[in-house]
């Protein structure tokens, strides 16, 4: 079968491995359909000397499919019914899994596409219980996008920055995949929404896309265009991704007590912060990772409900490489999507 593999940092190769196993019991076997990209897979291309894993290494992190088999005791899926696959292989047993809070697993065995062989292949075998299927009239390329894209953006406004209805919020870089879900996800609950992006033509699209307020940050410092389109008050909630750059300044866009909620750090990983700000102003910073199995079902009803990703490419699987060079050189606005 066709697998994409990580060779050395930067060097994919095209390989053909051998097809995995019939499924054994609690497995399901999956045909990969569409492979949707994100900043972990350009991480993990330009490789990571703190992460763990072996080379070569099957690439991709998030991916939809059908079944093509089940193994015994494999639960209700039967051939044919289109699943996407969570992206973490979980231990199932400990208690943040018992209580559906997989993304802090205590024995997590690794990121698949990073850590372990992912799903840039045409088959691999899943544990039906990390396995979720896809509601009707949902497409592959579309539903690519739930267990990271969406599934991240799901935990981070609503399980960890608690948005709620008719408040303000600061999405950061609206063009990236998860800007442009953070902003249609933000405004589907009635929220006012401010973005950032680095062009104008990126200020026309994320305008089209619901956001209110749209900052060039390359022309305008966002910190003073955010506190002059709220009064001078600021936002309840900040999302951000963006790291180094940007996390001083949006802890300036908070209102007192407001909540910035992060999951990435693309511009570096360090900067200082003012304690007296931070306690005085009583923001709360949360630190989000990943989605639970849970966030995946919600977006996938709310894709299902016509919700759907923005897509920017859609490139062949040979063409792996040049999504990632469109992703890191951030002429991006929305999804690239693999197809098989
Ligand atoms: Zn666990």
């Amino acid at each position: 079968m066709r697998a994409l593999t990580l060779v050395a940092d930067r060097k994919l190769e095209l390989a053909d491995l051998p097809a995995p196993a019939p499924p054994g019991p609690g497995e399901v076997q999956v045909r990969v359909k569409a492979v949707a990209l994100n900043h972990l897979d350009l991480w993990g291309f330009r490789g990571m000397a703190f992460a763990k894993r072996t080379l070569p290494l099957v690439v991709g992190a998030e991916a939809a499919g059908e079944i093509a088999a089940v193994g015994p005791d494999a639960g209700v899926f039967k051939a044919g019914d289109p699943v996407v696959m969570y992206g973490a292989l979980t231990c199932g047993t400990c208690k943040a899994c018992r209580e559906g809070r997989d993304n802090l697993c205590e024995n997590v065995g690794g990121i698949m596409g990073f850590h372990l062989d992912g799903f840039a292949r045409e088959l691999v075998n899943m544990p039906a219980r990390l396995t979720i299927p896809v509601p009707p009239g949902v497409a592959m390329r579309d539903a690519a996008c739930a267990p990271i894209a969406f599934g991240t953006v799901q935990h981070m406004l609503f399980d960890n920055a608690k948005l709620e209805p008719g408040e303000t919020v600061l999405v950061h870089a609206g063009g990236s995949g998860i800007g442009t879900v953070a902003i249609k996800m933000a405004k589907a609950i009635g929220c006012t929404v401010i973005t950032t992006v680095g062009d104008d033509a990126k200020a026309e699209k994320a305008k089209a896309l619901g956001a209110d307020h749209v900052i060039n940050y390359r022309t305008d410092r966002f910190e003073g265009a955010v506190r002059k389109l709220t009064g001078r008050k600021g936002v309840d909630v900040v999302f951000e991704h963006v790291g180094a750059e940007t996390f001083n300044g949006s802890l300036l866009c908070l209102k007192r007590g407001g909540r910035l909620v992060t999951c990435g750090s693309t511009s570096g990983p360090t900067t200082t912060i003012n304690l007296m700000q931070l306690f005085q102003q009583q923001y709360r910073i949360i630190g989000s990772f990943g989605a639970s199995m849970r966030n995946i079902r919600e977006s996938l009803a709310k894709m299902a409900g016509g919700m759907l990703p923005v897509i920017d490419t859609e490139v062949a699987l040979a063409d792996f490489e040049r999504g990632l060079a469109r992703l890191e050189s951030r002429q991006v606005f929305g999804k690239i999507i693999v197809h098989f």
